[in-house]
């Protein structure tokens, strides 16, 4: 089968490879639509992940399941199927422990273009595919279904991880494709002002139709003097981190009350330490709580995720900037999403 792949750091190319075999607990899937992902940028061109080669990429995408394993008891060839990015170890004790992300050590519930060979193939191979498929419904479009893999359920993490309360006062930082999703899981969950930090126009626009109360650029000096001077030096209950650098914490830490939590699903690929300002982290006794984490990934999730696009809460097609038709445009999509040009959110490839 042909994929398109990570040659080594740097380098992308199409490859031939065999099918994927497949375990007992296993699915194979025939692709409908796929999405290349900022972190696909980050792992062929930063070497996010260490050097690969070779390698098949891709983790955002949904399909047709073309085998399954001889234990695969709810999936059968044909179905049309959602696929998360994570695809975790269902019996493993970290998913036991409520950590399924980890499972098999930190991180490594993301095995897509990173353990094995990712979905950009004329076929992918899904583990324990009871856990880690969904059905896709008939009321969501292929295109729409590649941003429940990961955009959805990574967004809405941030949400899941800062806790955020009815009537609280959020900042998102970020407004790509995950921390708009972040804004649409903060309006959600009952949040009464959403500040949301970001500059590419069509993310704005996106930002305030998803609850976006006010709009904050971080090329117009510090996030934190901005948002208390937007809260009248009170600062913020919730912060979601979706964009930004090492940096970046500090200036959540500045603006957040105590009490607050930090959520972070930002990867940071720079920088040896996250500094925490001593002062306005109330000098070691502000009850300021740091957490991040990988979405956790799994059916259930997918299921309940994707019901909020059927019943029109999510309308995740406002992030679909770019449509490719075509299994050979994911080379375009991928380098469209390096380039990262300003109209640019989420670029998706129809098969
Ligand atoms: P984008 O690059 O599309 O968006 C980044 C956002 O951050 C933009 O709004 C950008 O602003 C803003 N930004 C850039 N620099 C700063 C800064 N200095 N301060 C504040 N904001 C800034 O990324 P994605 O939405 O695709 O992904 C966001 C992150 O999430 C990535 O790091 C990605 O790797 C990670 N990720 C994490 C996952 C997880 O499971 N935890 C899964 C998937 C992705 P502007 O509008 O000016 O461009
Ligand atoms: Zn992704």
């Amino acid at each position: 089968m042909k994929g398109f792949a990570m040659l080594k750091i740097g380098e992308t190319g199409w490859i031939e490879k065999e099918k994927p075999q497949l375990g007992p607990n296993d699915a194979l899937v025939q692709p409908l639509a796929l999405s290349p992902c900022t972190s696909d940028v980050h792992t062929v061109w930063e070497g996010a992940i260490g050097d690969r080669h070779n390698m098949i990429l891709g983790h955002e995408g949904c399909g047709v399941v073309a085998e399954v394993g001889s234990n695969v008891k709810d999936f059968k060839v044909g179905d049309r199927v959602m696929v998360a990015a994570i695809t975790p170890d269902w019996n493993s004790v970290e998913a036991q422990e409520g950590f399924p992300m980890h499972s098999s050590g930190m991180l490594a519930g993301w095995k897509f273009s990173n353990f094995k060979d990712g979905v950009f193939g004329e076929y992918f191979h899904v583990n324990d595919a009871d856990g880690n498929l969904a059905i896709l419904p008939d009321s969501i479009s292929p295109a729409e279904a590649c941003m429940i893999s990961d955009m959805v359920p990574t967004g809405f993490h941030g949400v899941e991880l800062a806790d955020v309360r009815f009537g609280d006062t959020v900042l998102v930082i970020g407004i790509g494709p995950v921390g708009l999703m972040a804004v649409r899981g903060a309006a959600l969950r009952g949040a009464s002002r959403i500040l949301a930090v970001g500059t590419r126009p069509n993310s704005v626009e996106v930002a305030k139709k998803y609850g976006a109360t006010d709009i904050i650029s971080y090329k117009d000096g510090a996030i934190d003097a901005q948002v208390l001077e937007l809260t009248n030096q009170k600062g913020v209950d919730r912060v979601i981190i979706a964009g930004g650098t090492v940096d970046t914490f500090a200036e959540a830490v500045r603006c957040l009350k105590p009490g607050g939590i930090i959520g972070n699903v930002n990867y940071l690929g720079g920088g040896e330490f996250i500094q925490i300002p001593r002062v306005e982290w109330g000098v070691g006794m502000g009850h300021k709580t740091i957490v991040g984490g990988l979405m956790p990934g799994g059916r259930a999730r997918l299921e309940k995720l994707s019901s909020l696009v059927s019943s029109g809460k999510v309308d995740v097609s406002l992030m679909i900037t770019h449509r490719f038709e075509g299994f050979e445009k994911v080379e375009d999509a991928l380098y469209l999403m390096k380039e990262k040009p300003r109209d640019l959110i989420k670029p998706v490839v129809v098969l």
